[in-house]
């Protein structure tokens, strides 16, 4: 198909300095999990969004000395010439495909946390904030940046621009945002100098000035120098002769950058989910910058809609489509919108799975995109799977995440599958959960592989269709695939906190019923020991329709997981607006249908009473593999049956996340006469002899 003209405009080449980007697609710099320790799952990643057609792609941020080291979270490093290689790698694989690289080169300052080299942390006036913020505390404050250091910290930014070189880099960052070095200098709360480098608006961005500059005459202008700056707390600042300190900072700066690359300065605030921001929402940290710069600037905001891309360029907000997650969830959108495919992009759902695998410090995966990370060690490619044996009938049960993209995968590879769902509407849980309040973007898990599904001739689609073992068995398919899901359980822990028994009582409910539609009346209690999204939603949920709600947890924090995905200050400032009642570090250790009682988790004698009408049980889930057993033991006293294998997957084999069973619905989909199950390849350490 050919491309749509109304997005002609996403495919101008754009010059940056020296170089010249093939489109407007621009992947930012984004850690992906892997560091400077997996070189190939690294290079894999970044190729494939080349492939898919972003004109540019960026490595993570990229240390350029040992004094800023942020172990062990997954940054990548140009410390010395041994450091090169790791980045060619990636270089060429990018090159491959026609599309720029560019490398972000990082100094901490006093926003990391040298764990690993022990260096002492700098910052511009020994004033510490980001080593102490809580989450990623460490120890130690900040020491003062003397003339020495401030020559020392030019240096290491050209020593690394001259590597990056080497390694083939097209576009080299200078990183001043997100309360790393050179921004420190900026801010007047935390420059206090009475130096050239302090005082005045220009004596504080001279670090950042000459930075670039040094660059620029060390790489000989082959490389365009790109400048990644945070603007929302700088447009708070005001400015005797502009609208504000971040106005005023782009003016004296204009054009001494090739590009401009507007991001926020906290990392929630920057990557901040679905559920508590529209697509775009940032824009007004980025608008007012192209007016002030003849250079291109760049900013992102979710995007996955061709339509609001094309608005962000006509409308003078941004030259360059910056994009982490919409392609880390579909590395192939540009070219889907060339060849005017736009309606088969994975469209990313903003759930922020992706941050938590950075935080875990593995690469990145991803609820829409079951490939992510596994480029190098599996071979998985986002579009293509091997071709399966069109004569081989693989029968599907259930249509929820799991079952979804198994079908879509086996379909994808020829088989002849039938996917049976007991209920009228496809998407198991998702169709279910997308109606919680901020989710309903995760309806594109479904929406995106039932589109799909219903448009193979090698798919059949059977909804209102509840099987039972004697029907799979008279099906008489090759292959069964059970995605039956999981329910949620009333069990709560016992008196030691260990898992315990039901909470028999019919004023008490689990989020199954919430999803049902069988809400509780009066005062409500949510005990909660999931800690993911479910408890703080069906919280939000139900104070909307006016029950007065109590939330407890063990935790001691309401949904403490989301602490990974970037969630868990907006939750509790959810909470506070809908006047949620909290008590953390607690435990619910009985419930009499009036009176709920509370224990302390750190003295079990501390208890609490709470006059309340219902409670829901927000905890475990059982696996809903009842389906399993039947069908084994009908098989076990049937004598012909063309069934070879049988399969469970998602929820009805391990509960979890969603990511979980998108996860492990591609892997039987591929597994299925084919692939291994288990990646084919591990990196490994240099062993130096
Ligand atoms: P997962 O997250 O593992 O994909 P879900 O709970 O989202 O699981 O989806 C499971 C789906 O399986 C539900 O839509 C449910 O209606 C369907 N299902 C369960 N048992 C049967 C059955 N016996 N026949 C057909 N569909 C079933
Ligand atoms: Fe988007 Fe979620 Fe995938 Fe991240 S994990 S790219 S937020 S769909």
């Amino acid at each position: 198909m050919n491309r749509n003209p109304r997005y002609d405009i996403l495919f101008e080449p754009i010059k940056i300095g020296p170089v010249t980007a093939p489109n407007r697609f621009f992947c930012t710099p984004h850690a992906l999990g892997t560091g400077q320790q997996m070189p190939h799952t690294r290079a894999a990643m970044r190729e494939m969004r080349a492939e898919g057609g972003w004109g540019v792609i960026n490595t993570g941020y990229c240390s350029i000395h040992p004094s800023s080291d942020d172990a062990p979270l997954p940054y990548c490093r140009l410390w010395d010439d041994d450091d090169i290689k790791v980045h060619e790698l990636m270089v060429e694989a990018v090159h491959r495909h026609n599309s720029l690289a560019g490398v972000e080169l990082w100094h901490g300052g006093d926003g990391t946390g040298n764990r690993l080299t022990r260096a002492p942390l700098m910052s511009a006036s020994g004033i510490s904030t980001g080593s102490n913020y809580p989450g990623w505390m460490n120890l130690s404050q900040s020491r003062f940046m003397d003339k020495k250091d401030i020559k020392e910290f030019r240096q290491w930014h050209v020593d690394a621009a001259i590597r990056a070189k080497k390694a083939g880099f097209d576009i080299i960052y200078i990183y001043a945002g997100m309360n790393f070095g050179p921004y420190q200098f900026l801010l007047p709360w935390l420059n206090k100098r009475n130096d050239e480098y302090g005082g005045t608006l220009n004596n504080r961005v001279r670090l950042m000035r000459e930075i670039i500059e040094d660059m620029r005459e060390a790489v000989e202008a082959t490389c365009a120098i790109a400048l990644r700056f945070s603007t929302d707390e700088l447009l708070q600042v005001p400015s005797d002769t502009f609208k504000s300190e971040a106005h005023e900072i782009i003016s004296i700066m204009s054009d001494i950058p090739d590009l401009w690359d507007v991001k926020a300065a906290s990392w929630t605030i920057e990557a901040a989910s679905a559920r508590f921001t529209e697509q775009g929402a940032r824009e007004p940290f980025t608008n007012f910058v192209k007016p002030l710069t003849n250079k291109p600037v760049v900013s992102t905001g979710r995007f996955t809609s061709p339509d609001e891309m094309v608005s962000q360029i006509k409308r003078g907000i941004v030259d360059l489509i910056g994009a982490a997650r919409p392609s880390i969830a579909d590395p192939f959108l540009p070219k889907k919108i060339n060849e005017g495919r736009e309606d088969e992009i994975r469209e990313c759902i903003g759930c922020n799975i992706c941050v938590s695998g950075y935080h875990d410090c593995v690469p990145v995966r991803c609820t829409q995109n079951p490939t992510m990370g596994e480029e190098w060690r599996r071979n998985w490619h986002p579009e293509f799977v091997p071709k399966g044996n069109p004569k081989k009938s693989v029968l599907v049960i259930g249509s929820g995440p799991a079952g979804l993209e198994c079908t879509k995968t086996l379909g994808d590879r020829g088989f002849d599958v039938t996917l049976a769902e007991a209920s009228k509407e496809l998407g198991g849980r998702i169709t279910k959960e997308c109606k919680l309040p901020g989710l309903s973007t995760w309806a594109r898990v479904r929406d995106y592989r039932s589109n799909l599904i219903q448009r193979m001739n090698n798919v059949n689609i059977f909804k209102d269709s509840p099987l039972t073992a004697a029907d799979i068995i008279e099906l008489n398919c090759s292959h069964v695939v059970l995605a039956t899901g999981a329910k949620w359980t009333r069990n709560i822990p016992d008196k030691d906190g260990r898992p315990g028994e039901e909470l028999l009582n019919q004023n008490v409910f689990t989020p199954d019923d919430i999803l049902e539609g069988n809400f509780p009346i009066g005062p409500t209690l949510i005990y909660d020991f999931d800690h993911y999204y479910m408890g703080s939603c069906i919280a939000e949920l139900l104070t909307k329709k006016g029950l007065p709600i109590t939330l407890v947890t063990p935790a001691n924090a309401v949904s403490a997981w989301t602490f990974m995905n970037n969630e868990l200050i907006e939750i509790r400032r959810r909470m506070i607006e809908l006047e949620v009642e909290i008590f953390t570090d607690h435990d619910l250790s009985d419930f009499n249908g009036n009176t709920a009682i509370l224990k302390s988790i750190f003295n079990n004698e501390n208890k609490k009473e709470i006059e309340i009408s219902s409670i829901i049980i927000v905890g475990k889930r059982q696996p809903d593999n009842s389906l399993l057993s039947d069908l084994n033991n009908e098989l076990s006293s049937t004598k012909e049956s063309k069934i070879e294998s049988i399969h469970s997957i998602g929820d009805c084999k391990n509960p979890g996340a969603i990511v979980h069973a998108v996860y492990s619905g591609h892997e039987c989909g591929r597994a299925i006469e084919g692939d291994t199950e288990i990646p084919i390849k591990w990196e490994r350490p240099k062993i130096f002899s």
